[in-house]
């Protein structure tokens, strides 16, 4: 507890360290924290440090968690905002909009069609994020930078979801430095969307940067850092 109190401030000092530098409003950078792999106990840890947003990548191990720490349903007031960040297939989008607030790597405009319509048999409106795959990698998912107009297109008439912006997962590269680029070509991406995004559309948002690069992602615009090892330790399983 403790320990992730240290490392929570720890973090948060150099995020806000990266803003400045940027000429940017620490305030304006939010933190997720990455719990997956880790047991409900620490993201109630996570939670009493003032962790107020996580990031979980696999629904059954949300399912359990959740459950667990006894969090109603998404929309329902839990302690802290949940933000699915790992690979969704379609079998598995009512989990995930089931006890998510927010859904970071939608990847195509059908799945984005159907979170739409189970946040609509909710009652509510679900926020999400487009996964782009900036880097090209073919193994990787994301829309490709040059799809992601006609993506933001047909989404702009679904009422349930609400685009917020861009998230890519960055190359693993041991030098922050070498991610440079992805993170500034996805911003400025994003600049470029925002000219021609239907008016429905916001682009406020880029999550980007993980533990070993968060800093860099912020010096190039991320308004969401997505960080897990640097808080919890090392992941086992
Ligand atoms: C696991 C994961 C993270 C956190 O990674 P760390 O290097 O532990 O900070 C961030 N984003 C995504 C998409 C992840 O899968």
């Amino acid at each position: 507890m403790k320990k992730i109190s240290a490392r929570l401030a720890a973090v948060r000092a150099e995020m806000a360290d990266a803003a400045r530098r940027a000429g940017r409003r620490p305030e304006d950078v939010r933190l997720v924290a990455v719990t997956k792999t880790h047991p409900p106990a620490v993201v109630a840890a996570a939670v009493a440090a003032g962790v107020t947003a996580i990031g979980e990548n696999y629904l059954q191990e949300a399912d359990e968690k959740f459950t667990a720490l006894g969090w109603p349903d998404a929309g329902g007031g839990a302690p802290a905002a949940r933000h699915f960040i790992g690979h969704l297939q379609a079998n598995k989008a009512r989990k995930a909009a089931r006890w998510f607030e927010y859904i970071e790597t939608v990847d195509s405009a059908a799945l984005a069609a159907r979170l739409d319509r189970l946040a609509e048999e909710q009652g509510r409106r679900l926020d999400i994020l487009l996964q782009i795959n900036i880097s090209g990698e073919d193994e990787k998912s994301g829309i490709s930078p040059h799809n992601v107009e006609g993506v933001l297109a047909t989404l702009a008439k679904l009422a349930h979801i609400q685009v917020r912006g861009l998230m890519t997962i960055g190359r693993f590269v041991p030098d922050p430095e070498a991610a440079r680029a992805e993170f500034r070509a996805l911003r400025e991406l994003r600049d470029a969307l925002r000219a021609v995004a239907p008016p429905t559309v916001e682009l406020e948002e880029l999550s980007m940067g993980m533990s070993h690069d968060f800093a860099v992602a912020i010096e190039e615009g991320a308004t969401i850092v997505r960080v897990g090892s640097r808080l919890f330790g090392p992941r086992h399983g």
